[in-house]
């Protein structure tokens, strides 16, 4: 059977929120809190976790149709029924199930898709990978992290809304804001220039930012200490006033200057773009192996047509 995360099939969500911009441990911490309430008598609190997922009628729609994701969130919706608990409860009679590499390599929701199954084991596992040629770059791509101008507005935007608190006398949310999206537009200024990107040192961020605002580092530092707390404060009034996803841009602008000021540069290049109006990348070329060691642990077979050598991968 075919297998998805919550993020794309997460019925509520769409209905509530604007935007599909969450982490899937916003989301996961928000369907949590909703079904707490529905096994708590509150059926309002999310009309589609009902008896229905674990019904004979819904396992047999997954097995006997092999819906794709349009299909099983339509299903939902016409059902009235959490396409995702549905396929997570059919899960447990599946002998093969198909997902999709973002969801396997996240430690996290591989965790849970293993539980749901069951509790098989990792060892006990044939892990067929499709396309395999794709996995450094898919792998190289999960690790990758960027700072842009456009995600620095919306998180100045989000402060404004929930107060724009001081995070220190004489800088707010907003200063802060400013501060890193000046920096971003100073650096595509002076080192892009004509090409579309360009590699820089990782440390430019930090020097823009402290020359441009004569702010010391030690200055610097304790504002990203705050920004993760205004970052907190604001996923937490979300979730208790709102009933919302508890995520918060102000929070992902935090984890994002805070990844770029730990980055391994062994590991990592910086690289200065002129797209979408000015971003930073933290581009990634030798993903840890963390990040693929749990492939390893089972027996895995990789298909494509274009590893080499070419005649054992075409199967001739
Ligand atoms: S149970 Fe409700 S909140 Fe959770 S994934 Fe399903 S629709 Fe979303």
């Amino acid at each position: 059977m075919p297998f998805q995360g919550r993020a794309n099939l997460c019925l509520l969500y769409g209905e509530i929120e604007e935007s599909r911009d969450f982490t899937s441990e916003s989301l996961s911490r928000f369907c949590s809190l909703r079904k707490k309430k529905v096994l708590n008598g509150d059926q309002s609190a999310c009309i589609y976790y009902n008896e229905k997922v674990s019904s004979p009628e819904v396992s047999s729609y997954i097995y006997s149709t092999v819906p794709d994701v349009d299909s099983i969130y339509n299903y939902g919706l016409d059902n009235v029924v959490c396409p995702y608990e549905a396929l997570k409860w059919a899960l447990r009679d599946a002998e093969i199930v198909i997902v999709p590499y973002a969801l396997y390599l996240n430690p996290v929701t591989a965790q849970r898709l293993l539980y749901s199954w069951g509790g098989v084991e990792r060892e006990d596992l044939v892990v067929v990978l499709d396309e395999a040629h794709n996995i450094p770059t898919i792998a190289r791509e999960l690790a990758s992290f960027e700072i842009a101008v456009g995600s620095v507005n919306a998180s100045e935007r989000e402060a404004q809304e929930y107060g724009d608190f001081e995070l220190m006398p004489g800088y707010r949310t907003s200063d802060l804001c400013e501060m890193v999206r000046n920096a971003i537009y100073d650096i595509v200024r002076d080192k892009v220039g004509e090409s579309e990107e360009v590699r820089i040192p990782f440390s430019d961020l930090r020097e823009y930012i402290m020359v441009g605002n004569h702010i010391s580092g030690e200055t610097y530092d304790d504002l990203l200490r705050y920004l993760e707390i205004m970052g907190e404060f604001v996923a937490e009034q979300k979730e208790k006033s709102g009933g919302k996803v508890p995520r918060s841009r102000i929070l992902h602008l935090y984890n994002v200057l805070s990844a770029w000021e730990n980055v391994d540069e062994d590991r990592y290049v910086a690289v200065a773009s002129s797209e979408g109006g000015g971003k930073l990348i933290a581009a990634c070329l030798d993903p840890p192996s963390s990040l693929l060691t749990p492939l390893k642990v089972s027996k895995t077979i990789h298909m494509s047509g274009t590893l080499a050598p070419h005649l054992m991968s075409t199967g001739i």
